[in-house]
């Protein structure tokens, strides 16, 4: 067993979040494929519209962590929430993908969701090149890892992300991934001109650094669907340096590393 960030973690966390902050919105977005909430959180008032969401992937739990801790200090009112929340609504989907959590924190190897689909990689965003690279990296079937569905949002996961997308209009997406501290910002040369401005302050506010992801990694993602659908500024942030699953102990200093690029995603106007 890893000692995980799990679901029961974070059902627990946001039921005394709810009880200390009435006020804030908790809700579900749509369910997992056995049945766990995928849970959401709505912060702020202002026009600007921004999406951070954590776990697509299994054993990356801290990025559901992240967010949360990040919920609870801005509902205890750090770090100037008033302006904030002037000028921009934040939605918070801490975990994406409840069931791989749980299947991975058993110490099984495990990206995807429980039906073996990687989520990351169901998306609609050139999504038969992810499945005609399969075959070079030998995945011809469901399995921990890069399996990309029989087709482009096959999962209730994805399907529910996708419809909530739609629903909220959003200005700007911050999808968290851990390993390597790098920022993947375009999709097939995509990206908006606003997304190079964020770019600049991120790597001026923290230690995070633009990077291109290669192969089978490129194709079928959230971001490259978010940039390819609304040509908005979306990207994926991979936290922590090390080897998936990172260990609770690496939290603090992540969420120090962090924090800047997360309140300069509500602060600043490209
Ligand atoms: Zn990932």
């Amino acid at each position: 067993m890893h000692p995980a960030y799990d679901y029961a973690t974070l059902t627990k966390e946001l039921n005394e979040f709810r009880t200390k902050h009435p006020e804030i919105p908790v809700f579900s977005i749509g369910k997992s494929v056995e049945e766990r909430n995928l849970y959401a959180i709505r912060l702020g008032s202002g026009t600007k519209r921004v999406f951070f969401h954590g776990v697509h992937h299994g054993m990356e739990w801290l990025t559901a962590k992240l967010p949360m801790e990040f919920a609870k200090d801005l509902g205890d009112g750090l770090y100037d929430a008033d302006t904030l929340w002037k000028k921009s609504t934040l939605y918070l989907v801490p975990m994406v993908n409840p069931d791989g959590v749980e299947i991975a924190k058993s110490g099984k190897p495990w990206q995807a969701n429980a039906r073996g689909v990687d989520l990351n990689h169901n998306y609609d965003a050139l999504w038969h090149r992810s499945k005609l690279a399969e075959v070079e990296y030998g995945i011809t079937e469901p399995g921990p890892t890069r399996y990309s569905g029989a087709y482009p949002e096959s999962e209730p996961e994805t399907k529910a992300l996708v419809n909530f997308t739609r629903q909220n209009s959003f200005d700007l997406t911050l999808a968290f991934h851990s390993q390597g501290e790098v920022i993947y910002w375009d999709f097939c040369g995509t990206a908006p001109e606003e997304s190079l401005a964020y770019l600049d302050r991120f790597e001026e506010v923290s230690p995070y650094l633009r990077d291109a992801p290669e192969g089978i990694a490129s194709y079928g993602g959230y971001k490259d669907w978010f940039i390819q659908t609304f040509k908005k500024p979306g990207f994926t942030i991979e936290i922590g340096v090390g080897k998936n699953p990172l260990p609770l102990e690496d939290f603090p200093e992540i969420y120090k590393r962090t924090l800047p690029l997360m309140l300069e995603a509500l602060q600043f106007e490209p």
